[in-house]
């Protein structure tokens, strides 16, 4: 296996793939399409859109953007939504998070059709993940399965160690990896920060992923010499040899790279992937209603 684990290549596959799937759903006159629900200006919302609408268009899927003001009421936030529900020409529905104090996004979340929840977060899709049947994935999960796929990472019997427990990352990840399929059947632990003697944790792990939001926080000496590492984080920082901002993991990867037998790196690594596995959730909604 190669030492560094290219989130590129993965990506590039699976959007090769996509182009087959749409090229068969315009022959039967099925145009997938997208609607991305963003409230207000956050900057890390407006750039995943971005790169959502530059990777859709390499594949052919619709994506129209419904920005609101930040002082949009929730009612009409769901109202908006109930009406891409209801049309037909819009497969999958994609609400960016955060969303201001003044919505309830549990109940925001609620109005989403679990059939165009692309982006997993319905309470319908993360049950029926955790119950091992067919669900929308949310598209960072899928990006880390992807790559186990892509790389032909042995999880059956390994022990999976994931930093985090967020119900967008941590959670679904460690359900998707415990199922008893192919790349499933791992022995999952999941940390968080309560979790005493962590290093000890991340040491034993076969495979250890880090998605916790802390720049560059997981060391040498946490890791074996053996281990796998998938870095999910995606951290801005300070670079002051460079004086400009720069992105890092949540591992230490200059430090980890040399010890470990293969890494994710950061960027080029997961976060390379979760747009094509969101559009490819998208083509995965248009071929069920096509089918329906
Ligand atoms: P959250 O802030 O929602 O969750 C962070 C988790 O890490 C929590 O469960 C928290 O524990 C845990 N944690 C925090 N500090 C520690 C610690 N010192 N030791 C152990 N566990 C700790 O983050 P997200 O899941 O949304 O994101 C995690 C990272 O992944 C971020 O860097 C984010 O930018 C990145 N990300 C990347 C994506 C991609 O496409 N590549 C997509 C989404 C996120 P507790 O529950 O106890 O608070």
């Amino acid at each position: 296996m190669e030492n560094i684990l290219s989130g590129k290549k993965v990506a590039q596959k699976i959007l090769n793939r996509l182009k087959l799937e749409v090229t068969n759903l315009k022959n039967r006159n099925v145009l997938p399409s997208l609607n991305i629900f963003m409230v207000g200006k956050e900057p890390a919302s407006e750039y995943y859109s971005q790169n959502i609408i530059k990777k859709s268009k390499k594949a052919d899927i619709i994506v129209n953007l419904i920005n609101l003001s930040e002082d949009v009421i929730e009612e009409e936030l769901i109202t908006q939504i109930e009406k891409a529900n209801l049309d037909k020409d819009v497969h999958g529905i994609l609400l960016q998070l955060p969303l201001p104090i003044h919505i309830r996004a549990d109940k925001v979340i609620m109005s989403i059709n679990p059939n165009k929840d692309v982006d997993g977060l319905h309470p319908f899709n993360a049950g029926k993940l955790l119950l091992g049947k067919d669900s929308f994935i949310p598209c960072t999960p899928l990006a880390v399965l992807e790559l186990i796929k892509f790389y032909e990472i042995k999880t059956d019997g390994a022990k999976v160690v994931i930093l985090g427990r967020s119900n967008i990352v941590g959670k679904p990840l460690a359900n998707l990896l415990l199922q008893k399929k192919m790349y499933g059947n791992a022995t999952v632990t999941v940390c968080h920060s309560h979790t005493n003697e962590l290093k000890e944790i991340t040491k034993s792990a076969d495979i250890l992923i880090a998605a916790i939001g802390k720049p560059e926080f997981v060391s040498e000496k946490m890791v074996n010499s053996d281990a796998i590492i998938i870095d999910v984080g995606i951290n801005k920082i300070f670079d002051e040899n460079c004086e400009r901002y720069k992105f890092v993991g949540d591992v230490d990867y200059e430090n980890v790279r040399e010890k470990v037998k293969a890494i994710t790196p950061v960027p080029g690594g997961i976060g390379s992937i979760t747009t094509t596995t969101l559009l490819s959730n998208v083509i995965k909604a248009a071929t069920f209603f096509s089918i329906k």
